[in-house]
């Protein structure tokens, strides 16, 4: 039967012992080890590879990996390919402190090519005006922002729908809700958090692979949470910090000069903008705060 050669294309959603397991077009899950001369080249496969299969054994699906196509994007914290997008959760409850990690996971996350998702979580449990104005500062970056209760399943099919289709990761503090959201999205997923990482006393040294999870209704989730580390890029310049805020742009044209930092300089558009409160201060202060990171960094450098 030649049908047993019969290449077919996927993508790998988990590393475990040796193999390689992948997600084909049509549903199936294959096991597959690769062809000798990948280890000879060093060649890296990480899940959210898309990979090109030959076909060994069709009823017991397994098959061999032949090659990887070119990957897009990698992600290092956990070590993801072609990641599309990040879920960001935030807790309205303890907001203040959090909006610093959401812009900084913000500007990460568009530095390594993955679209910001916002999703401020527990809103059963404040004031729902106060969650429509957070929701109306971030909607000026064009992000997607979604109002959830992982206890109420509020929300939650809005999540679906955005990750059909996708890989997507969970990022944000503890306690905010991902494990919550995670089981309110698929029952019988389970999300590997700080939490359960501490309970199985895995160091930091442990290896432990990433796995990708397809979602019943269509793209896969990454069971571990991404972006734990949150220093900015080295390479990122001062005058580039400016890209990953697309709310301040239609500010920043009527800036006088190209090289503006948007900070004390003479006719910038865009602190003006924050001080007669059309861009909403805090973010421009949390602004002004990366970039005296980022100078700071290319002083090391
Ligand atoms: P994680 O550390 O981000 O994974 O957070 P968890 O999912 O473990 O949730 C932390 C705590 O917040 C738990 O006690 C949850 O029951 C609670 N929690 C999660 N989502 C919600 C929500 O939407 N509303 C409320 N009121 N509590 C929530
Ligand atoms: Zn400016």
């Amino acid at each position: 039967d030649r049908g047993e050669f019969v290449k077919f294309e996927g993508i790998i959603v988990k590393r475990y012992s040796g193999f390689y397991y992948i997600l084909s077009d049509d549903k199936n899950i294959w096991e597959c080890s690769l062809r000798g001369r990948f280890r000879l080249k060093k060649q890296t496969f990480f899940p959210g590879d898309n990979v090109v299969c030959t076909k060994i054994d069709e009823d017991n699906k397994k098959a061999v990996i032949e090659e990887v196509l070119p990957r897009f994007s990698e992600l290092e914290r956990p070590l993801i390919a072609n990641v599309d997008q990040v879920v960001i959760v935030l807790a309205l409850s303890n907001i203040l402190t959090d909006l610093q990690l959401l812009d900084r996971i913000m500007i990460m996350a568009q530095y390594n090519k993955v679209k910001p998702i916002i999703c401020f979580n527990k809103v059963d449990i404040i004031d729902y005006d106060t969650a429509l104005s957070f929701e109306k500062v971030y909607k000026k970056t064009n992000f997607p922002v979604f109002l959830t209760s992982a206890l109420k399943d509020w929300g939650i099919e809005d999540l679906k729908q955005i990750m059909k289709d996708k890989i997507s990761v969970f990022a944000g503090p503890s306690g905010v809700g991902k494990s919550s959201l995670f089981n309110a999205l698929e029952k019988g997923l389970s999300l590997e958090t700080g939490e359960v990482s501490k309970k199985l006393n895995r160091g930091k040294h442990t290896t432990r692979h990433t796995e990708l999870l397809p979602l019943s209704e269509g793209g896969l989730l990454a069971d571990t949470p991404g972006f734990s580390k949150l220093d900015l890029p080295q390479e990122l310049k001062k005058e580039r910090l400016i890209d990953y805020y697309p709310d301040f742009w239609e500010h920043g044209k009527s800036c006088s000069f190209c090289t503006c930092l948007h900070r004390n300089e003479l006719e910038c558009g865009v602190r003006k903008a924050a001080e007669s409160g059309i861009l909403d201060e805090g973010r421009y202060n949390r602004y002004l705060h990366f970039l005296e990171e980022v100078i700071t960094n290319e002083r090391r450098y």
